[in-house]
């Protein structure tokens, strides 16, 4: 994190300093090479060095094997969106898809393009203020199911997936690396990088190779799967300075240890969320507690004259980011694993001492 100002944004998000401080210097000189990160050719030893340790680093971090393979893609989020149905879903084909939040909806959207979607549970209708039940009956004839682990814009998390009988494809980019997960469930997983991962238009995805197999459509290589795995992700001139950033922050997360890390979000979600469930002033968007994101803490102030107020409060203590959504309004507080704990202790003070001083 930037020493500056505190940077609750939902994405771009904070960076851990060591990271921003790494850029820097390969912005300047990478690794002695005397020319810089973004100057650096994408065919070149140095690159493939970055694409080969951050491809393993992922495997470890997420303790999955040969199995899988690892793919960074341009495009961010949405392009996943696109590219999943496009792979897997022929016409007359079903995919289900859990409507969860508004990215899980986006995603849905996106697979109608190319076949047919069955909702297989839905929080629209209460502005997703929970996580749906999950699905009692899942039919076999399903070509996969689609999750959103983490809803960043409404603050609902997964904590725990069930085992389902079709492939499962999760859309983790807020919370990939956060959260106890066993990556060994899905058959895909992906995530934009700009939460917790590096910068905006980088995709982390993860496919199981058999899927591979599987896939249906003739596509121009840029959007298949098995054309972009074949060409090692650089199919064309990769995002080279931010597949850089990514292998910085997996570095970090080794570093730091998921174990820890997770301890640390819950310990920051737990401090914030009895902050706000002790206020007079600030009420959850999630009253259920069991479906609280550790990830976005959402919140709304018991007037527009109160939220203005403390968004002021919060500027002029420099902490910056957090103004909701603007499907929910209110408050945002993303706290992904490169905030520090020190940063939510600070907010939650200033929530004490707005509401004290009225
Ligand atoms: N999925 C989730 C869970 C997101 O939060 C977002 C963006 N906030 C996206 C997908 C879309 O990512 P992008 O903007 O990179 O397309």
């Amino acid at each position: 994190m930037s020493q500056e100002k505190i940077n609750f944004n939902a994405g771009p998000a904070a960076l851990p300093l060591q990271v921003l401080e790494q850029s820097a210097a390969a912005v300047l000189n990478y690794n002695n090479t005397g020319i810089s990160i973004l100057e650096l050719p994408h065919r070149g030893a140095e690159f493939l060095a970055i694409l080969e340790e951050s491809k393993a680093l992922v495997k470890e971090l997420c303790n999955i094997g040969d199995d899988y393979e690892v793919l960074w893609l341009q495009g961010g989020g949405r392009l996943q969106f696109a590219m999943i149905p496009m792979n897997f879903l022929g016409k007359g084909d079903t995919a289900g898809y859990i409507d969860s939040g508004h990215w899980a909806a986006e995603a849905m959207e996106y697979a109608a393009y190319y076949g047919h979607v069955d909702v297989m549970g839905s929080s629209r209708a209460t502005n997703y203020d929970h996580l749906p039940e999950w699905p009692t009956h899942i039919p076999d004839n399903l070509k996969y199911l689609h999750i959103t682990t983490n809803n960043t814009i409404f603050g609902t998390q997964y904590q725990h997936i069930p085992r389902v009988n079709v492939p499962l494809v999760a859309d983790m980019s807020s919370d990939i690396f956060g959260c106890e997960r066993d990556y060994n469930q899905f058959d895909m997983f992906y995530a934009a990088a700009q939460k917790n991962l590096g910068t905006p238009g980088v995709a982390l995805v993860v496919i199981r190779k058999s899927m591979l197999t599987h896939l249906l459509h003739s596509l121009p290589p840029m959007l298949s799967y098995k054309a972009q795995a074949k060409e090692n992700s650089i199919l064309n001139t990769a995002n080279v300075s931010g597949i850089y950033v990514s292998l910085l922050m997996l570095r970090w997360i080794k570093h730091q240890g998921i174990k820890n890390i997770i301890a640390a979000n819950e310990r920051k979600a737990r401090m914030l969320y009895d902050a706000i469930d002790n206020s007079s002033l600030f009420t959850t968007h999630v009253k259920n507690t069991a479906d609280r994101s550790n990830m976005n803490v959402c919140f709304t102030a018991k007037d527009k004259a109160t939220e203005l107020a403390f968004l002021q409060l919060c500027a002029e203590n420099n902490i910056v980011g957090l103004q909701g959504h603007r499907m929910t309004g209110g408050f945002r507080v993303s706290i992904y694993n490169a905030i520090e704990e020190s940063a939510v202790i600070q907010l939650v003070e200033l929530m004490k001492k707005f509401e004290t001083n009225g």
